[in-house]
């Protein structure tokens, strides 16, 4: 398996060499033969080469089985005429990774404040209210007069047909059960669309039981008793923000593992930011990007019916829940470690499974 590793801008740098030293120790312990190849990206590439990404990263992404993004500084890419990209909307569009999978689960050894979950958020990833990426050309905000803007936010049918397909084809190997998230009682047309087509992929999974729930009500439902949730089918907007309350809820956003699939391609990418207010300080949890990579794994092996991927992805997962445990994390849950000491604990528990 050949994955394009780009590290990024704040934290994404240290993130990603201790999730490289763990995806080395995968690759020895599981027989895997990663050839991983780094690539610069972010602020890093503006620098050297003028753009954030160089188009030359597409026709490796496409060639590479998997990419790894660390977190970018995308508050700060403003202009695109002047190189600045969004990395992450970048690989998103131009490799069609319409599903984003965002587990988020209590571990033992982690105070939890709403008692212990175990739930996925299936988040459509290529349209909505995100407006450098739901238009062909342009973009979906609109400055009409200097104090008047207009954001434009798209739902088509077939975006929402592959969404709900994923979280229902999800929930099988889970606890059988789906919740739609939406905002149908004002977005009329957009959210009753979303539902109408979650509710007709529910007629092929007659085993799972559905239901749905307006977007503001569920802050209230996951706060109050997250138990009672599987997967959490959403749209774009909803699902950004939804799944950082259940990645922290779940302890840490730094815990926060997230996939982005396509039919073709998929790219793990931390649920987080760059956090430029920890960053250089080895202080930042590498668990989410660790995590991310897992769910990479687990998508090539199913995808490519290879067990060994399958197996070395529960085995990373694993070896993080015995890491918890032990306190052999970083201090935003409750460890003593650095993120370079993390990883490598992470990855000797790895050889050792
Ligand atoms: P952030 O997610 O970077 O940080 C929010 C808070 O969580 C901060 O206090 C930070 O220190 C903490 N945190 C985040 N990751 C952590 C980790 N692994 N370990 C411990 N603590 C962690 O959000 P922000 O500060 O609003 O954004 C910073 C930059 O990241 C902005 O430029 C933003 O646009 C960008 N961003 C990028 C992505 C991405 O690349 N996918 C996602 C969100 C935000």
């Amino acid at each position: 398996m050949q994955l394009l590793i780009l590290p990024g801008d704040g934290i994404g740098p240290e993130i990603t060499a201790a999730t490289v030293a763990v995806l080395r120790a995968a690759s020895e312990r599981f027989r895997l033969n990663l050839e991983l190849i780094e690539e610069a990206i972010g602020h890093e590439s503006l620098r050297r080469f003028g753009t954030t990404v160089r188009p030359q990263l597409l026709t490796a992404a496409r060639e590479a089985d998997g990419l790894v993004l660390g977190p970018t500084a995308t508050f700060d890419f403003k202009d695109e005429a002047r190189g600045e990209i969004n990395p992450s909307m970048f690989f998103r569009k131009k490799l069609d990774l319409f599903a984003n999978i965002r587990p988020a689960r209590t571990y033992p050894g982690v105070p939890d404040r709403v008692g212990p979950f175990d739930l996925v958020v299936v988040r459509e990833n290529t349209e909505g209210f995100y407006a450098d990426r739901n238009m062909e050309a342009g973009s979906g905000e609109i400055l009409v007069t200097r104090d008047v803007a207009i954001s434009l936010r798209r739902i088509t049918r077939p975006a929402c047909i592959r969404i709900a397909r994923v979280a229902f084809e999800l929930a099988e190997r889970r606890r059988q059960k789906v919740t739609i998230v939406h905002k149908a009682n004002v977005l009329k047309i957009g959210d009753g669309m979303f539902i109408e087509e979650c509710r007709n992929a529910a007629r092929d999974f007659p085993a799972i039981a559905v239901d749905d729930i307006i977007v503001d009500a569920m802050m209230a439902h996951v706060v109050r008793a997250p138990q009672r949730f599987d997967v959490v089918v959403t749209t774009n907007m909803y699902g950004d923000i939804l799944s950082d309350l259940t990645a922290e809820l779940s302890g840490s956003l730094g815990l926060g593992g997230s996939l982005n699939a396509g039919a073709e391609h998929a790219m793990a990418q931390a649920a987080h930011g760059s956090a430029p207010d920890i960053a250089g300080k080895n202080v930042a949890n590498p668990f989410s990007l660790i995590l991310s990579v897992s769910l990479l794994l687990d998508w090539h092996g199913r995808r490519r019916r290879i067990r060994a991927f399958e197996s070395a992805a529960s085995a990373i997962a694993q070896a993080v829940e015995a890491a918890v445990a032990a306190h052999e994390t970083t201090r935003d849950i409750g460890g003593k470690l650095g993120t370079r000491e993390t990883g490598a604990a992470l990855a000797s528990r790895l050889e050792r499974a």
